[in-house]
């Protein structure tokens, strides 16, 4: 495997692990033992035999001809829409809860805001019968209902978390503190995000991606590399997995699509890489969105996958070094691009998703270039937004 962190979890400047004491045995554990559990071969057994006939990969490489048409290069869809459950937050969570029984840990917990992760967590200990417990503000338990009925069908226990904005801040908050005092659980993180080795764990559960992209191309093009890769980018972990055995690769533009929300200067964007500067966030060193005083701004995105005031430590690097570029993407934009990509393709893309589609129309190609779009998810969870833009449109 190759490393993109230095012994200490850095990319460059960023990421380390900053945490309260209390909890550095606890990351210590995972972080001296998860290359070796990754590099074994039951859990490599294991977690193949699961992506293949669970999850559903490989997933598809797409080659949207009439989008292609419309924009003018080959347009390849990367699948993750078609995961089990919709996502390629599967393909982590099922990594991480083997992960945790290769520890002998005997319960998962999470945190989630929107839900999405919550239900892939409570999805894989349904699998794996381990017990698990979501931390969810009171907030998001009230505006979600629909996410937390599927967590506890699946047999979670959703905790609510009532300090606080009483939302996904909270919730993590509240899931550390029963981390530090229950260290025989495995905490189990949604993004690359977070003290080190969740940045690195996650990015190389999330490769799968681009390890199938390249036997994909070389099967359809007679090459393993496209020329421009575009992902969508919230904590980051479809984009890194997307990006990540192509990184070393210069030849190949990496480009992730941030969500401007109601626009970059606006005050209501989620746009890290664009409006954000360095600073810890989630126990990692990293590009956020703060006030002059360092306070945390609120993120706005129409995408509740990516209305996060942060963004992963691999990214911020990336973007540092000029190795990737980020656009920001509004949420009209998105909104247009997913309307776009269901009339041309037949695919309702996730809100996310639709962002790394708008994504296109701000870059400038050639023809005969062979690009790679990760859709990492898909639409049904954001219907009520499309139906309302169909309603404006009609008005
Ligand atoms: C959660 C989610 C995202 C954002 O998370 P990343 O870690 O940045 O990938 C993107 N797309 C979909 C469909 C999601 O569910």
């Amino acid at each position: 495997m190759n490393r993109l962190i230095d012994n200490k979890g850095f990319y460059g400047e960023f990421g380390g692990s900053w945490v309260p004491e209390m909890l550095y045995p606890n990351i210590e554990q995972l972080a001296s033992s998860y290359e070796a559990i990754l590099e074994s071969t039951s859990f490599k057994d294991r977690f193949n035999s699961l992506l293949k006939d669970y999850a559903g990969r490989p997933t598809p490489l797409f080659l949207a001809e009439s989008l292609s048409g419309a924009l003018g290069a080959k347009i390849y869809l990367k699948r993750e829409d078609l995961c089990h459950t919709g996502s390629h937050k599967l393909n982590n969570v099922i990594g991480q809860a083997l992960v945790a029984m290769e520890m002998n840990k005997r319960e998962v917990i999470a945190e989630t805001g929107a839900g999405q992760h919550g239900v892939a967590t409570a999805t894989v200990c349904a699998l794996l019968d381990l017990p698990c417990r979501v931390f969810m503000g009171e907030k998001d338990v009230q505006r979600q209902q629909p996410n937390v009925l599927r967590m506890k069908m699946l047999g979670a226990e959703v905790v609510p978390v009532s300090s606080g904005s009483r939302t996904l801040k909270d919730a993590t908050n509240e899931a550390i503190r029963y981390w530090i005092n229950h260290p025989e659980v495995y905490y189990l993180i949604g993004s690359t995000i977070g003290p080190h080795p969740y940045p690195d764990l996650v990015a190389r559960l999330q490769s799968v991606i681009s390890a199938e992209m390249k036997i994909q191309l070389m099967e359809k093009k007679g090459r393993p590399d496209p020329d421009i890769i575009v992902a969508c980018v919230g904590g980051g972990s479809n984009a890194a997995g997307t990006f990540y055995h192509y990184i070393a690769d210069e030849k190949v533009k990496l480009v992730g699509a941030e969500a401007a929300g109601e626009g970059v200067g606006s005050g209501k964007t989620a746009a890290t890489i664009a409006t954000g500067s360095a600073g810890i966030i989630h126990g990692c060193r990293t590009l956020m969105m703060q006030d002059g005083g360092g306070q945390i701004l609120e993120a706005h995105s129409v995408s509740a996958g990516l209305d996060y005031p942060g963004i992963g430590p691999l990214h911020s690097y990336l973007h540092r070094t000029g190795r990737a570029r980020y656009l920001a993407v509004t949420d009209k934009e998105a909104v247009e691009a997913a309307h776009l990509l269901t009339r041309l393709e037949g695919i309702i893309p996730a809100l996310e998703s639709a962002h790394a589609i708008a994504a296109l129309h701000k870059l400038q190609f050639r023809e005969s270039d062979i690009i790679v779009v990760n859709l990492s998810g898909r639409g049904d969870k954001d219907m009520d937004t499309y139906i309302e833009s169909m309603q404006k449109r009609h008005q």
